[in-house]
């Protein structure tokens, strides 16, 4: 088959690679419904993350169980899964307390930008639906299983309560998805950072109730400005630099949270800072596999639509024009039709 697979920065192709096969008997093998590009995609397109050979692209899928290894038992061919980025056996203790992005067997997945995927761990990974879902709804299935999953985990881990204020840092396909989940929490207030117009609209639509777009001392003083100079109780920090962590730091009231979702690139924090800022913090990979179910509920019952953050739907094939897109940011996230 041909699949997407990165050779060096900039060098995205779309080539013949092997299917898929069961390895081991909790595999399962998918049939992709769709498939999509990731923020996270981009380090190692952009050639800021060491690679040692050809990478088999993709970690965010939903599709079709085409063949399960013999003892997968919880799903079974025909039936429409969606599954998380990390694969979990969903047994163990990090997975039983709703960590499973730590789970002991943790791996993460790849090879997904392709027609058909192995998905490891099956049993503890992917969730089915009743019945397979109306067409409309594919895409927002398929943000569950990464970016919109890590945008709720960004929320719940900031503590977002009905009433409070939360402040979303950064304006990606995550920072979006954390302001739907904000909302989605209840928060009544919710201050989205960004720059960029047609993001802010989205914001907005999926519940922003005021945008900030200073950065840095300027943007902290103008979410201090609008809170009455007391700060967020909540902060979703979406971006992962130096900046966007101070920044995120600094709008946190004492005794509030920040989540912080964004990978670190190049992040130091200062002890003494953190002492006196008084602030809890708790971030990571998203254990989206606990969320799953419930974000799988909300799109099902057209609650959501967190599907809209694709503004660009193109063809499998044409992978390498989706990563450009993303990477030039003239597309906020891509989704790949298999
Ligand atoms: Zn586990």
């Amino acid at each position: 088959m041909l699949a997407t697979v990165l050779h060096g920065p900039r060098d995205v192709r779309y080539e013949q690679v092997d299917e898929p096969s069961i390895i081991l008997p909790t595999d399962a093998i998918i049939k992709l419904s769709a498939t999509c590009v990731c923020g996270s995609d981009l380090w190692p397109y952009r050639g800021l993350q060491p690679m040692d050979g050809p990478l088999h692209m993709g970690h965010e899928y939903c599709g079709v169980v085409a063949e399960v290894g013999r003892e997968v038992k919880t799903v079974k061919p025909g039936q429409f899964v969606v599954g998380s980025f990390c694969l979990s056996d969903n047994t163990c203790p990090h997975c039983q307390y709703g960590f499973q992005s730590s789970c002991v067997q943790r791996e993460f997945m790849s090879g997904a930008q392709a027609p058909y995927a192995r998905v490891p761990l099956a049993d503890g990974t992917l969730v089915p639906t009743a019945a397979v879902p109306s067409e409309d709804l594919i895409p927002s299935l398929l943000a569950a299983s990464d970016v919109l999953g890590t945008g709720w985990y960004a929320a719940d881990a900031a503590r977002v309560k009905p009433g409070s204020t939360a402040v979303v840092v950064g304006d990606g396909a995550v920072g979006l998805m954390g302001v739907l989940s904000a909302k989605q929490m209840g928060a009544e207030r919710i201050i989205a950072m960004s720059r960029h117009s047609r993001r802010q609209a989205l914001a907005l639509e999926y519940g922003a109730t005021d945008i900030v777009s200073a950065r840095g001392e300027e943007g902290v003083a103008q979410i201090k400005a609008l809170t009455h100079g007391i700060g967020a109780d909540s902060v979703l920090e979406c971006v992962g630099t130096q900046e966007s962590m101070k920044q995120a730091i600094q709008c946190t009231r004492p005794g509030g949270v920040v989540g912080y979702v964004g990978v670190p690139h190049g992040v130091e924090l200062s002890g003494q800072s953190l002492f006196f800022s008084q602030i809890g913090m708790l971030g990571g990979p998203a254990p989206v596999r606990r969320f799953l179910p419930h974000l799988m509920e909300l799109v099902l019952n057209r609650s959501i639509n967190p599907g809209k953050v694709f503004d660009l739907q193109i063809p499998l094939a044409d992978v390498a024009d989706g990563y450009r897109a993303m990477d030039e940011r003239r597309a906020i996230k891509t989704l790949l039709r298999v």
